[in-house]
């Protein structure tokens, strides 16, 4: 048989996803070299929330009882008014061993890399500044980055397969497909903040979104210690000073108890455009792109490293069954196929779903979001119905042993 044994992975970008593949294929005597461009990680408030796939590769990694006992899983979610009022909600089962888990993605970074730490064939280097890739062309029998390291000076590193998990301004997608990412920006503006304050003396849930047409907002815990996420939305337009000036203005006027300055504490806070994109390939050749590397999507709904993990299982999946002999490498256009179509079909149409159910009022999302929480209503009491929609969490995982072709001699 031949002998398909993959020698070393490249991947680019030590973020979540980055680390995670790293991880899996390391622990499975896989080598990999981590190359990112940041002297340190990144800390800026962004996901929070890991979703029933995304705990089982925590799992994977060996890291899952960290995050658990680091973080919390959340009681559950709701949907209300802004004067209060509870339209809907769906209650978690902590008793479910894939329960969703909450950690801010900083901290979760640390545990990810502390878990690195532990396994011999995994490199990590920071300050590789990863600006070139080869291997793109059908029938190349090995891949390369180019880097530029501290000094300017460029460096050249080989493997079998480079992986981009570069984020959404990934440097590997530019050098595939330049600067094009298909897919729109949307026109509405978020700020994201982490803030000290006590949602609870309000009969705030753990985690609720706020319905209105202009002063939507999703208020979530994201630390046992009583951190909580606040995104909410702004005019579109201005520039990054003018909505951190406005940030105080809009507390007060969309916050229960309306609160004033010195009556919370801000700790991190940062505006983003918000993303519906997808590439139309994820592998070419030797290189091969996951998560925000490949595809972007509002963050209601926590589905964008969800989505991103989802990528990384398959991708991990592929990856050993190749080191095996389980397969070819011809999986690895499998792979850009399926998650592509998770994309489209499931990523795409239920994170704008997610969005537009807390502020747009036209007919038909009105409607949606009526038979939404009446669902939501009828779950409480309907064990078999949350079942359902509990299964329906793993519809991102796919299974690729049906693809797999035996190698030939
Ligand atoms: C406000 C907000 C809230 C969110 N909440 C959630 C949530 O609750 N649940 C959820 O699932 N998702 C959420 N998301 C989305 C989630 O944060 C992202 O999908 C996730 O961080 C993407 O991870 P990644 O590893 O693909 O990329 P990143 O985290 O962006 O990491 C990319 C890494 O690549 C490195 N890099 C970049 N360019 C280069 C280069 N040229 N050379 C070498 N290295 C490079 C960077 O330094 C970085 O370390 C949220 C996003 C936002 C903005």
């Amino acid at each position: 048989m031949a002998d398909q044994k993959i020698k070393k992975i490249i991947i680019v970008g030590a973020g979540p996803s980055g680390l995670i593949l790293a991880i899996l294929l390391a622990q499975s005597d896989i080598p990999v070299l981590l190359l990112d461009a940041a002297l340190v990680p990144n800390d800026n408030p962004r996901a929070a929330h890991y979703a029933p796939s995304s705990v089982r590769e925590l799992r994977r990694c060996g890291v899952l009882a960290e995050v658990q006992q680091e973080g919390f899983i959340p009681e559950g979610v709701c949907w209300r008014k802004p004067d209060g009022e509870v339209l809907g909600g769906i209650k978690s089962d902590p008793s479910n061993p894939d329960s969703m888990v909450c950690l801010p993605l900083d901290r979760l970074i640390l545990i990810l890399l502390r878990r690195l730490g532990e396994l011999a064939n995994a490199e990590l280097r920071w300050g590789w500044n990863v600006v070139g890739v080869k291997g793109t062309e059908e029938g190349d029998r090995e891949a390369s980055v180019t880097a530029v390291v501290k000094g300017g000076e460029k460096v050249v590193e080989k493997a079998d397969y480079v992986v981009g998990c570069d984020g959404a301004n990934s440097s590997i997608r530019k050098c595939l497909f330049g600067d094009s990412y298909p897919g729109e920006t949307l026109s509405s503006q978020i700020i994201a903040t982490n803030v000290f304050y006590d949602f609870h003396r309000f009969q705030y849930w753990d985690s609720q979104f706020i319905i209105h047409p202009t002063d939507w907002y999703m208020a979530a815990k994201i630390t046992p210690s009583g951190l909580w996420r606040v995104t909410y939305g702004d005019i579109p337009g201005l520039t990054t000073e003018q909505y951190l000036e406005r940030q105080e203005m809009r507390f007060e006027q969309i916050l229960p108890g309306h609160p004033k300055k010195g009556e919370y504490r801000v700790v991190n806070r940062s505006p983003y455009k918000l993303q519906q994109r997808c590439v139309g390939q994820m592998r070419k050749g030797r290189v091969l792109l996951a998560a925000d590397a490949a595809h972007l999507c509002n963050p209601f709904g926590g589905m964008g490293l969800t989505g991103g993990i989802a990528d990384i299982s398959t991708l991990f999946d592929c990856l050993l069954a190749i080191h095996t002999s389980l397969t070819t490498d011809a999986i690895l256009d499998k792979y850009s196929e399926v998650r592509i179509k998770k994309w489209k079909e499931v990523i795409d149409p239920s994170s704008r779903a997610n969005f537009r159910r807390i502020w747009d009022e036209e007919e038909g999302v009105r409607r949606e979001r009526e038979e939404y929480l009446e669902r939501c209503r009828t779950m409480e009491s309907n064990v078999e119905l949350r079942k359902v929609i509990f299964a329906s969490t793993y519809m991102l995982d796919e299974d690729m042993t049906p693809y797999f072709t035996k190698p030939t001699s």
